[in-house]
Formats: structure tokens, C-alpha cells, sequence
């Protein structure tokens, strides 16, 4: 088995955590924590080994969580460092992992930098096997990689407008907003998204801009995208519907036409936390005339990456199967598409 080790245990950090612990090709060596929190308490409670600094061993045990051990025995213990740090200070974590001779896979909040590559399983897994680091991209950006590369495959996509309808916060971030504004997220003239998914999607002009909304839910996104040779409408739904990644939701028969409704029904499916893996695309929303295909999808924002970064440890590890093979074992073991 394959030791993985989570240095960050948030939003995204504990979803991706239990994802490891879900795929028996993969070990949980621990994860580390930096606050004796609530979350410390219960990945305790369930077993799961933490490793702490060695100044903030005390303030955990009096908390009744006994640490594993410090950071530099879970350098050492693990093979492959999950790295879900907060914005920026997975570049710091970066010269420890380097020190320590292991792999790491990044997030979306560091810059591109962090990593050999950024990455999106359904565009570049092949060129990701084998790295020894690598950059999962933010939760936009997937949701957008996933399916402009879907429909590059098929159609040759050209050039993509998009906009980004970004959720204000996370649901736990009470000081986060706006709270009564529709915003720029950007003074500049586009948003980070596009650029980002260029790096991984080179050929495809794809230029994004986006507005920060007061919700917690999801993420939208418009997407205006021109393909190379006319297409019709059945022959878009057709391709997106062989990926188990995009979820095709026609707001007429299931009623679900919000992000409220949408989480909702991941509640009412039992999802571990509401969580939605898969791009929620409104079928209504697809337009296609000639060379043009606009839609309209909803991201959660939270567990978007998760399958992903199945998928990266995949790569890092070099487990030798094709991409369609991981999908389907990351898939299933997520219960995406079901
Ligand atoms: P978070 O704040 O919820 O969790 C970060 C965790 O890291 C916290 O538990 C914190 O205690 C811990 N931590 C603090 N200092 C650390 C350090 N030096 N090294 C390692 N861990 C440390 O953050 P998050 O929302 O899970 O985001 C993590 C990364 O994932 C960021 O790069 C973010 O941009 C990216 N991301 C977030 C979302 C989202 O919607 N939350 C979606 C996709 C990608």
C-alpha cells in the first residue's frame, strides 16, 4: 500500500482524507493539524493519526488528542504528502517536502509555480504520471477543465468565454463576504480562471470573468464556447453524458433549478456532507447554433477537487493503469455518477 500523509485538514483537506481512506490501495499514514480543534477531536475519535508541531504537543494533549507525532515523523512515514494548506503557504510547505525527498500534490490556491504541472484528469493525466509534484487547479477552474476538455475531445474547441458566478464564502467562513453586493472579483479586465486553465488547456483562448455573489452553496458559470465545424444540440448532450463527472439535470423533470435545491438533493441522497463531485449542467441551458455551445453548470466548490485528487495520487504513485481505469476506480469508490 501507498502511504499518503495530509498536511491540512479543512475544507478540502478532510474530504480528500476520507477519500484515502476509502481506496484500499492507498494508506492514511496521518494528517497534521495545527489547532486542537473540534476536527482534531473527531479524526482522532475515528482513528486517523495526527501529527503535530512539537511546540503545540501539549496544547492537543490537553485537549485529550494524543499526537502520532511531530511533522518531521510524518515527513518521514509518509510517501506522497497531500498538501491542502491554506492559500500560499503550501509554497512554504514546499522546501520541507523537498528536504524530506517526497512527492506532494498541491492545490488550486498556490501559484502554478508550486508544481512541475497543473492538473485536470480528463486533460492531462497521461502527462502527470510519474511527476514528482503537482497542482491540482482551484475549484472554477476543474469544473471548467473538466468540461471544456470533454468537449475539446470531441469537437475542437477554439476559443471560450466564460463567467464566473463565484460563492462568496465557504459555509464555515462567517467573516468572509460580500454580504449585500454583486462584486468584481477582479479590477482587472479578466479573472484568474481562464488564464489557469490555459495552462493546462494551451491551445483553447479562453478568457473568464467573474463576479463574487453572497452564497455559500456553489459556484455557477456561464460558458460561450465556439468549436471548430457545426454541432447540434443531441450530439452536445450525447458527449457530455458519457462522463460520470458531468451530471445532466433537466430542472423540468426533477425540479431542481437552484443551488439550494441541488444541495439539498445531495442531502436527501445521503452524500457524505452534501458533497457534489460531479458539474451539475442545467440541460435547459445548453444552446447550440452552428459552431456555438453556451450552458450554464453549478460547481461545489468543497468536494469539487476531491476526485481529482484521487486521481493526482494515482499519477504521483505511478500505479500503472490507464486514465479510464482510475477514473472509474476514483469514481466508484465516490460514488459519482450514482
Ligand atoms: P481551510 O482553511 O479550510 O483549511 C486549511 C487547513 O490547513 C486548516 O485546517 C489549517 O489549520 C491548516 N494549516 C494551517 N497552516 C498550515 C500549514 N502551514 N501547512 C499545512 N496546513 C496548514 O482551506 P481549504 O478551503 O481547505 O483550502 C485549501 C486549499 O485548497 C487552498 O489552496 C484553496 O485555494 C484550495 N481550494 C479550496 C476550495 C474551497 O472551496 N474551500 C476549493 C478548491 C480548492
Amino acid at each position: 500500500m501507498i502511504k499518503v500523509g495530509l498536511n491540512g485538514y479543512g475544507t478540502i483537506g478532510k474530504r480528500v482524507a476520507d477519500a484515502v481512506l476509502k481506496n484500499s490501495r492507498f494508506q492514511l499514514v496521518g494528517i497534521v493539524k495545527y489547532t486542537p480543534d473540534y476536527s482534531s477531536k473527531m479524526a482522532f475519535k475515528k482513528g486517523i493519526n495526527i501529527y503535530v508541531p512539537p511546540e503545540k504537543w501539549r496544547d492537543f494533549e490537553s485537549q485529550g488528542v494524543t499526537p502520532k507525532g511531530t511533522i518531521q515523523e510524518f515527513l518521514e512515514e509518509s510517501s506522497i504528502i497531500i498538501d491542502a494548506s491554506p492559500s500560499g503557504k503550501g509554497f512554504a510547505n514546499l522546501s520541507l517536502y523537498k528536504a524530506a525527498g517526497k512527492p506532494a500534490i498541491f492545490q488550486g490556491g498556490e501559484k502554478p509555480e508550486v508544481a512541475e504541472l497543473s492538473f485536470s484528469t480528463y486533460c492531462n493525466y497521461d502527462e502527470a504520471v510519474g511527476r514528482k509534484y503537482l497542482r491540482v487547479v482551484s475549484c472554477n477552474t476543474t469544473g471548467l477543465l473538466r468540461i471544456l476538455c470533454v468537449l475539446h475531445k470531441e469537437f475542437n474547441v477554439k476559443r471560450a468565454r466564460v463567467l464566473v458566478i463565484r460563492r462568496g464564502a465557504d459555509p464555515k467562513e462567517d467573516a468572509r463576504g460580500p454580504i449585500n453586493s454583486i462584486k468584481l472579483e477582479s479590477v482587472e479586465d479578466v479573472s484568474h480562471h481562464g488564464k489557469d486553465a490555459m495552462l493546462v488547456l494551451p491551445n483553447v483562448k479562453i478568457i473568464s470573468q467573474a463576479v463574487v455573489v453572497p452564497t455559500t452553496l456553489m459556484h455557477v458559470q456561464y460558458l460561450d464556447v465556439e468549436v471548430a465545424t457545426p454541432v447540434i444540440k443531441e450530439q452536445v448532450t450525447e458527449v457530455l453524458s458519457r462522463y460520470a463527472r458531468i451530471l445532466l439535470v433537466d430542472p423540468k423533470k426533477t425540479g431542481l433549478d437552484s443551488t439550494s435545491k441541488l444541495i439539498e438533493a445531495a442531502r436527501d441522497f445521503l452524500r457524505s456532507r452534501n458533497d457534489i463531485y460531479e458539474n451539475v449542467v442545467f440541460e435547459n441551458s445548453i444552446l447550440v447554433s452552428g459552431n456555438s455551445i453556451s450552458l450554464i453548470q453549478a460547481i461545489h466548490q468543497e468536494s469539487i477537487v476531491v476526485p481529482e485528487n484521487m486521481d493526482a495520487l494515482y499519477a504521483v504513485a505511478g500505479v500503472k493503469l490507464p486514465l479510464e481505469k482510475v477514473v472509474e476506480e476514483t469514481d466508484k469508490l465516490l460514488g459519482i455518477g450514482g
